[in-house]
């Protein structure tokens, strides 16, 4: 098949161009306007295959997206180009409105165009597949799990302008008849994860002997999701799950934040001991938290499972030491990243 993805240059959008370069026999094309959180350099491994294409496009550019459609003609669009962190859109949420609203609107907008215009059995086959977040259906307690039919209840600008794109979606497969597929995954971590994120962040951090910021108390839940079995999971879900169907991945891997850091902080002793033989998790430090904070997200991913035949091959433990290891392989990856763009920084105290 032919598959164009957008955001393709970002942390899972290339973990997905990776994959089905390298285990599938489809084409790919990436769509990215290469914002501060794309880099080519993360598809590099894969970029010489005659079956990878890559074009720089705005995905709010109309025009853009056309001309990319119709050269491609692609069987199947993965839809990932989004603005992604919650901490930037508390500081600036104009831009998550426009990339996440806007820009899956004009991607709808085009796709339609371009579906109309196919023969019936084309027309069939052809999946819009939008790849979204937990966080649309807000905060949980202490217990429970989100399923594919809890109400939407965002709470930040980010998982806002997510449930926005989620519902235009949705519209375009009920009014439209465009065979829609939408994904709600929990946090993803792996390799090629911009340093601005939670386990980057506490790798890079903690290499440089700096304090390992913790919101609050440290006790916000989330499932965490190794972005390989993720990206295995939306394979599965563009090749064979049911059109106008939402499907919730989630890793089963529940962790607070803090036991998040004292794993990678464990890690790293074993891996690259400090010098002076004191754990890493000595640097860890309170800082004021997120406003708005959500408490817990937990997945139920069982339709996943029992419809798809998909579940998540990594553990925590299994996935968190891949992560670190790759992190202490890929050093001038993120060194450059960082002094590029400032990715450690502290962004979103609405101050
Ligand atoms: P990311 O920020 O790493 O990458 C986003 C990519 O989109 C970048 O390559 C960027 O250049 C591109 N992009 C941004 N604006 C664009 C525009 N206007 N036009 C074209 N390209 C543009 O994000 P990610 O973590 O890989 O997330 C991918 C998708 O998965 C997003 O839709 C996000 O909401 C969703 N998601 C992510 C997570 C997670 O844990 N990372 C969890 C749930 C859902």
């Amino acid at each position: 098949m032919r598959i164009l993805v957008t955001g393709g240059a970002g942390f899972i959008g290339s973990a997905l161009v990776r994959h089905l370069l390298a285990n599938t026999a489809h084409a790919v094309l990436n769509f990215d306007k290469l914002t501060y959180a794309g880099s080519l350099t993360t598809v590099e491994a894969v970029a010489s295959s005659e079956r990878y294409g890559f074009v720089q496009g705005d995905i709010c550019d109309a025009e853009a997206v056309r001309a990319a459609i119709t050269q491609f003609r692609p069987d199947i669009i993965t839809h990932l180009a989004a603005e992604s962190h919650v901490d930037r859109s508390i500081d600036g949420p104009g831009a998550f409105i426009q990339t996440n609203v806007v820009g899956t609107y004009t991607m709808l907008a085009e796709a339609r165009a371009f579906w109309l215009g196919l023969d019936a059995t084309a027309r069939t086959a052809f999946r819009f597949h939008h790849i979204s977040t937990d966080e649309v259906y807000g905060s949980l307690g202490a217990t429970g799990l989100f399923t594919e039919e809890t109400p939407y209840d965002p709470r930040s600008p980010y998982s806002a302008s997510k449930a926005g794109s989620d519902h235009l979606v949705s519209a375009w497969g009920h009014t439209f008849g465009l065979p829609i597929l939408i994904t709600n995954c929990s946090n993803n971590y792996g390799p090629y994860h911009f340093p601005e994120k939670l386990i980057p962040l506490m790798i890079v951090k903690a290499l440089a002997g700096e304090p390992l910021p913790i919101y609050g108390k440290g006790d916000q839940v989330r499932d965490w999701l190794f972005v390989e079995d993720h990206v295995r999971a939306l394979q599965a879900v563009f090749e064979k799950g049911e059109p106008g169907r939402t499907y919730n991945v989630g890793g089963n891997n529940e962790r607070q934040n803090i036991e998040v850091v004292r794993a990678v902080c464990g890690i790293l002793d074993q891996m690259q001991p400090r010098a002076n033989g004191v754990s890493y998790s000595a640097q860890i430090t309170s800082v004021p938290d997120r406003p708005g904070h959500d408490q817990r997200y937990a997945i139920d991913a069982s339709r996943m499972r029992e419809e798809l035949g998909w579940h998540p091959q990594e553990t925590f433990e299994s996935g968190i030491a891949k992560t670190v290891r790759w992190y202490l392989d890929n050093k001038p990856w993120w060194s450059a990243i960082v002094a590029r763009h400032k990715a450690d920084q502290r962004r979103g105290l609405a101050a």
